[in-house]
């Protein structure tokens, strides 16, 4: 993804220097005790029934050890092939769409889940990773490890995937996993190559698209980006605040260049839940280090209940 400056407003919102919002949120959360509850995953009984962020980060840890994953490489295959098979594992009905982009054979998969006369409600990735680290400043010229941009949304959703299926009655979800997301600016690539192929073929109108991207960062902070649909951002973002999940912050955050933006396009509602606020973002120290499974709790939660309360 990138920052569409162009459409950033030229009077930025108030806010405190960084160091001072990073320090209130630490001691905000602190004392929040939902928030240690949220982190942890609690629930003693069963933790399967519950979006649980160990699990999330140890899907991390399983894709970072395919490599780096930019389009086309053996080891986006892999990441595919394990990504649509831990869907069937888990109750989906899986499809892989390949799709022809600059020679290259990207590989959306999507995992369906109920049926719903509304169209389902799309919670959606990038899987692929970046194959040049351009913002590091040693060596630019590496592949993004991608454990926050790439491997943390992926972790989410199918963290989601194992805990939806006994609790989704009446609800159609599908989880999308879209390849060439974040090969943009690099050789001719666009942006979300992936989702815009993806969203050009859909014959079913979704009533929602929400999309997650670099949400693990240990230092997690999710203002709302500003192509997102105003409706739905209220919902999940209230759900949230009801939460305790501190993470979400409503105040207002870049334009940015995503996943999302293909189906804002076609008028669809979607959001995007993004951290930019991220220090290692393009370069080779995007490691498994910088992700927490509290912040893969915090968002994995919030989504779990947002959609169970959407009847
Ligand atoms: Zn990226």
């Amino acid at each position: 993804m990138r920052i569409a400056t162009s459409q950033t407003p030229s009077i930025p919102p108030q806010r405190s220097p960084p160091d001072t919002q990073k320090a209130t949120r630490k001691s905000l959360a602190l004392l929040a005790p939902m928030v240690a509850a949220l982190a942890l995953g609690a629930c003693a009984a069963n933790p399967r029934h519950h979006f649980d962020g160990i699990g999330a980060l140890a899907l991390v840890t399983q894709q970072l050890a395919f490599g780096p994953r930019p389009p086309g490489t053996d080891a986006a295959g892999a990441t595919s092939s394990w990504i649509a098979s831990t869907l069937e594992e888990t109750g989906w009905k899986v499809e892989i769409q390949p799709v022809e982009y600059q020679g290259v054979v990207l590989r959306n998969i999507v995992g369906r889940l109920g049926t719903s006369e509304a169209g389902p409600i799309l919670l959606a990735t990038h899987y692929d990773t970046r194959p040049q680290a351009d913002r590091d400043p040693v060596d630019s010229r590496a592949a993004v490890p991608g454990a926050n941009d790439g491997a943390s949304g992926v972790a989410v959703l199918l963290e989601l995937a194992r805990v939806l299926p006994a609790r989704l009655a009446g609800h159609e979800v599908w989880l999308v996993f879209f390849d060439g997301e974040d090969s943009g600016g690099l050789d001719g690539w666009e942006w979300h190559a992936g989702a815009s192929a993806f969203a050009a073929q859909l014959s079913v109108i979704p009533q929602a698209v929400v999309v997650v991207d670099m949400v693990g960062d240990a230092d997690l902070r999710l203002p709302v980006e500003r192509n997102s649909d105003p409706a739905l951002v209220k919902e999940i973002w209230d759900v949230a605040e009801r939460l305790g999940a501190g993470a979400f912050v409503q105040e207002p955050g870049s334009s940015i260049i995503d996943d999302h933006r293909p189906f804002v396009d076609r008028g669809i509602p979607a959001v995007l839940i993004i951290d930019l606020e991220y220090a290692y973002w393009h370069t080779t120290a995007d490691t498994l280090d910088k992700v927490s499974a509290e912040s893969l709790a915090q968002v994995g939660r919030v989504l779990e209940a947002w959609l169970l309360s959407r009847r």
